[in-house]
């Protein structure tokens, strides 16, 4: 199916305003503000936002990324967390065309953001958004069983809860002989609810790759650099889960495919 490049963009740009959206997520939750309510303030001089100063990615340019009456810089996770949820919007719709699966990859996708990044800034991955999480992947499983390559909606939540406790459980495992190996805490409890909510999404299969292949082959080189470059030494696993997961969601079946082959012998 193909898309024209019109509604591609309006799905884009739709995109970058539900990206704006996450933007006041991934500052209130942690905080324990409320989401919904209240302007937005600078964070520096506290002067409310104008509606024509919190466009999505086109106020940050054309302020330079600075507040238009402190010139405190604006950090740059606001128009970055935009773009790339609204590319994710319309790579997705790209990819799965209208579907009940891109409804759920679009949801699934855009709280990976979200916990990605308050994973990156606070080290911690809140229950608020990975336990609703994990309960709407199983739901989503039922409705959508397409999801899971099933034909029945039993067939989907069966499917669902099992890569929920496979994606959970395996990584609970990973995390403890790696607490063991590195005589210190490998991960914390919040990475494994994160993959019961992805497990329940993209089942079994998928949250194999991403725990076994995807998120350590990403973790381990992104982790060599910023220790050797930065000195950094405590990084947060929750980004590259969530990257793994994307991968695995676009290009899961390719590479399944591949390694069957390859362990078969073509
Ligand atoms: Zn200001």
């Amino acid at each position: 199916m193909s898309i024209s490049p019109l509604v591609l963009s309006g799905v884009f740009a739709f995109g970058l305003m539900v990206g704006s959206f996450l933007n006041v997520c991934i500052w209130r939750i942690p905080a324990e503000e409320q989401v919904v309510k209240g302007r937005s303030h600078c964070r520096r001089c506290a002067k409310e936002i104008a509606w024509y100063d919190n466009i999505p990615l086109l106020s940050f340019l054309l302020l330079r990324g600075r507040c238009r009456h402190c010139k405190a810089k604006i950090s740059w996770s606001y128009p970055f967390v935009e773009l790339i949820t609204g590319i994710l919007f319309a790579a997705t719709v790209m990819h799965f065309g209208w579907s009940k699966v891109t409804a759920a990859y679009v949801i699934l996708g855009a709280s990976l953001i979200v916990l990605s990044m308050i994973d990156f800034k606070e080290m911690i991955l809140p229950d608020e958004i990975t336990l609703p999480g994990i309960s709407l992947g199983v739901i989503l499983s039922f409705y959508a069983p397409e999801l899971h390559g099933s034909f029945t909606r039993w067939g989907g939540l069966w499917a669902g809860v099992m890569g929920a406790l496979v994606g959970s459980g395996l990584l609970w495992i990973i995390g403890v002989i790696g607490t063991w190996l590195f005589k210190r805490e490998a991960m914390g409890f919040g990475d494994v609810k994160l993959m019961a909510m992805v497990g329940a999404m993209i089942g079994v299969w998928k949250v194999l790759l991403v725990n076994l292949i995807l998120a350590p082959v990403l973790g381990a080189v992104v982790g060599l650099v910023l220790k050797f470059r930065y000195g950094r030494d405590l990084i947060p696993f929750g980004p590259f889960l969530a990257l793994g997961t994307i991968v695995a969601i676009f290009w899961g079946d390719g590479i399944i495919g591949w390694y069957r082959n390859l362990l078969v012998g073509g």
